[in-house]
């Protein structure tokens, strides 16, 4: 039997009631240029590992190069991520990057002097950057093991050191670099150009995830900048903890772009394909994978709504960051798998999509901390004992 589909946006919780007019109709245009422009042309860049530089300028329109700043509510933030990562999680990858790690960062710790040069330029997208924290030789100690440092000569610093996995490094016109200070020991931040002598920044082929935004091996040999490229209010991790609390917590709403996006591919597939002279959608063991799908997705939403309910009202401590993010991402994952089986052979191959997803899956669960460490950070919370420092 057939009966009118429900929900056809899949949000079984209509998450989107709590926005403002104005901003419920901003979102449904992303949703609808995303959908219609950014989808399809993604699938394509991310089997050939290319950025989609051609969709910068449309999205700044939309006012994606700004989100951060644009004193729209953190609910909307989160959907309007969600909204690109349901078209494209590498696209989100870098807006939100771009949004919460650079312009957010620049905008609560930078100089007036680096605010005038560049939060009006990357609010438009007429500049890139690429935030450089993890090294080599040190991902999830990055806090305690840094080792890029940062020497004081006279009106310079000279950083020496190598990063890797940064995002936007081969393209950034900015380079956001966390070094060391050889004199206090102290963890501090420096807004660099890249066109400065001493930066080179190669591109880390061949990932499983995320295709479609270059990360980069980053090499800085005597990287000489002006005493101004310091974030002046950028002192130490702690001082950024609210910022990285928000970057972490965005994830979540990739997750739910994400399993949206899941959802979608695996919806249309199973009511197109048939077996046994049926639907695929008529097959209860199917119907069952479509429910996990969307509880899962529904989980993410539900937990998501309050995390930014959280950070509305300055709230967000790091374990809701870190317990949201592993959940959204461990759920993700979840789901990706299910719509992978869902499609039989054509799961496997990208062209389908999922498998592009669950390639994505993989990634977003394990950058900006991975699910064990973000785990570790709520086991702690919880017990009161550290289990890993
Ligand atoms: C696609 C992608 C994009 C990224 N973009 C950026 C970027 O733009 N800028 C940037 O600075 N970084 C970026 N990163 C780096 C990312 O944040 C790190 O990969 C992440 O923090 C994990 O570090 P690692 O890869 O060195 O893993 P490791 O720290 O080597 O960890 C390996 C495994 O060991 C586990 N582990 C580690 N320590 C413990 C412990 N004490 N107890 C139990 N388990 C433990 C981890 O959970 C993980 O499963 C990116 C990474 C990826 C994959």
């Amino acid at each position: 039997m057939t009966v009118a589909v429900q929900y056809p946006e899949g949000d079984l919780l209509k998450t989107r009631r709590h926005l403002s007019a104005e901003e419920d109709e901003r979102l449904r245009h992303i949703e609808a240029f995303v959908q219609e422009r950014l989808r399809k042309p993604s699938l394509e860049a991310w089997n050939e590992e290319r950025f989609l530089a051609e969709a910068l300028p449309s999205l700044a329109d939309l006012g994606l190069g700004g989100l951060e700043i644009d004193g729209t509510s953190r609910l909307f933030k989160g959907l309007a991520h969600a909204a690109v990562a349901q078209a494209d999680v590498s696209m989100s990858a870098v807006l939100g990057i771009h949004n919460e790690l650079i312009v957010g960062l620049i905008h609560a710790y930078g100089s007036a002097e680096q605010k005038e040069a560049w939060l009006g330029r990357l609010s438009r997208f007429e500049a890139l950057g690429a935030f450089c924290l993890t090294e080599p030789d040190h991902g999830s100690d990055i806090a305690g093991g840094l080792a890029t440092t940062a020497r004081r000569e006279g009106d310079s610093w000279v950083i020496n050191g190598t990063k890797r996995w940064i995002g936007m490094a081969t393209i950034a016109d900015i380079a956001l670099i966390w070094a060391r200070d050889v004199a206090d020991d102290a963890i501090k931040c420096f807004l660099v150009e890249t066109n400065t002598p001493g930066y080179h920044a190669e591109m880390i082929r061949h990932k499983m995830g995320l295709r479609g935004i270059p990360n980069a091996d980053v090499v800085l040999e005597d990287l000489r900048v002006p005493a101004e490229a310091k974030l002046p209010g950028a002192r130490s991790f702690a001082d950024t903890n609210v910022l990285l609390c928000s970057s972490r917590a965005w994830v979540g709403w990739q997750a739910v772009g994400l399993q949206h996006a899941v959802l979608d591919v695996v919806r249309t597939y199973v009511t197109d394909r048939e077996q046994f002279g049926r639907p695929l959608a008529s097959f209860q063991l199917i119907q069952q994978a479509i429910a996990e799908i969307s509880g899962n997705l529904t989980a993410t939403q539900a937990l998501m709504t309050q995390i930014t309910a959280l950070q509305q009202e300055g709230q967000l401590e790091m374990v809701h960051a870190a317990a949201a993010k592993a959940t959204a991402t461990r759920l993700a994952r979840a789901s990706a798998a299910l719509g992978r089986e869902a499609l039989g052979g054509n799961g496997v191959t990208t062209d389908y999509e999922v498998a592009k997803l669950m390639g994505d899956a993989e990634a977003i669960y394990t950058y900006e901390g991975s699910y064990g460490i973000n785990s570790l950070i709520v086991g702690r919370a919880l017990t009161g004992v550290s289990a890993f420092v």
